[in-house]
């Protein structure tokens, strides 16, 4: 199952959640409570290292996003 990170718009705090590819559902800052969060990216199965060619690709997979 894809990982999906989101920003909350209101307090700027990140989470990943696992969710369904296509998946509209909405997720709630576990920090300040809003709902209004973004999605950011998608990856999937974080940890694999079989994308030597990815130009983009963050080795910690904390980069910020901007
Ligand atoms: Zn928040």
């Amino acid at each position: 199952m894809p990982i999906f990170e989101y920003k909350c718009k209101k307090c700027g705090h990140k989470t990943e959640f696992l969710e369904k590819a296509g998946s509209d559902k909405k997720h709630i800052c576990e920090k300040c409570g809003s709902n209004d969060m973004q999605r950011l990216l998608s990856t999937f199965s974080a940890g694999s290292s079989s994308s030597s060619n990815d130009n983009y690709s963050c080795p910690t997979g904390t980069c910020p996003f901007n």
